[in-house]
C-alpha cells in the first residue's frame, strides 16, 4: 500500500481526540509527531515536556534545540526527519511514562513507523530503546546499529540526558556522525540482489 501524508495526519487526527488513558485529561495539546512521511530517520523520544505540551510539537524545548544542533551537525535538517515519542501526551511534571499509557499509546507509533518506513530509527532514552532492546544497558549499546525489520535500530542517549552531563555530549554526538554512513549501508543491504535473483540472472545469461 502506498502511504501518504493524509494516513499520518489521520492518525494525528486521532491522537489529537484521544481519551485511552487519563493522559489526556491534564494535557493543553498531545503531540503526535512532526516530519515528512518519506523521512528516512524517525527519532522517537519519550514523552512531551512543558513546551510540546503547550505548542503540540516534539523536541522544541531545550533538548529539542540540542536535537536540532545535533542533527544539523551530522549534516540534516529537522525538516528532513521525521521526530515522536513513545507517548503523545506529557505526563504531568515531566514523571516517566506508566505502562498503561505506553500501551494506550503503542498502536499509534505502531502505525507511524509503519506509515514511514524509515531506514533508520534512532531511539532518545529508555523507554523508547525498550521497545527494541530488551534490558539493554544504554551505557552498552548506544550507537550500535542492530538490523531489525528492513532497518537500522540506532540506540541513543536522550538529548537531555546530554545537556545535564557534559561528558556525554561528544559521545551523542560521534553516535550521530554516523547517520550518513548508516543510511547509505541500510540502502545497500535492502536493495543487494537475493541469491534467488542472481540465480536467475545466472540463467538467464545462458540463454
Ligand atoms: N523530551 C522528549 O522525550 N520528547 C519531547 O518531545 C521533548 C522532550
Amino acid at each position: 500500500m502506498n502511504h501518504t501524508i493524509d494516513d499520518l495526519q489521520q492518525i494525528a487526527n486521532t491522537i489529537n481526540q484521544c481519551q485511552a488513558c487519563d493522559l489526556h485529561r491534564t494535557r493543553k495539546n498531545a503531540v503526535p509527531g512532526a516530519g515528512p512521511a518519506d523521512a528516512e530517520i524517525m527519532l522517537i523520544g519519550e514523552g512531551p515536556g512543558f513546551h510540546e505540551n503547550e505548542q503540540g510539537l516534539p523536541f522544541v524545548g531545550a533538548s529539542g534545540n540540542f536535537l536540532t544542533t545535533l542533527l544539523e551537525s551530522a549534516g540534516y535538517n529537522r525538516g528532513d526527519v521525521f521526530i515522536t515519542n513513545v507517548v503523545k501526551c506529557r505526563p504531568p511534571s515531566n514523571r516517566d511514562p506508566k505502562p498503561e499509557e505506553l500501551l494506550a499509546c503503542e498502536a499509534y507509533l505502531d502505525k507511524q513507523i509503519e506509515i514511514i518506513d524509515p531506514l533508520i530509527i534512532i531511539t532518545l532514552g529508555r523507554f523508547s530503546m525498550a521497545r527494541y532492546f530488551d534490558n539493554a544497558r544504554i551505557s552498552r549499546i548506544h550507537g550500535k546499529a542492530q538490523w531489525q525489520d528492513n532497518r537500522f535500530i540506532i540506540p541513543m542517549y536522550h538529548p537531555a540526558a546530554a545537556l545535564h552531563q557534559p561528558k556525554l555530549r561528544s559521545v551523542i554526538a560521534h553516535d550521530f556522525s554516523q547517520l550518513d554512513e548508516l543510511i547509505e549501508k541500510a540502502k545497500r543491504t535492502l536493495h543487494q540482489p537475493s541469491q534467488e535473483d542472481t540465480d536467475q540472472a545466472t540463467q538467464l545469461s545462458f540463454l
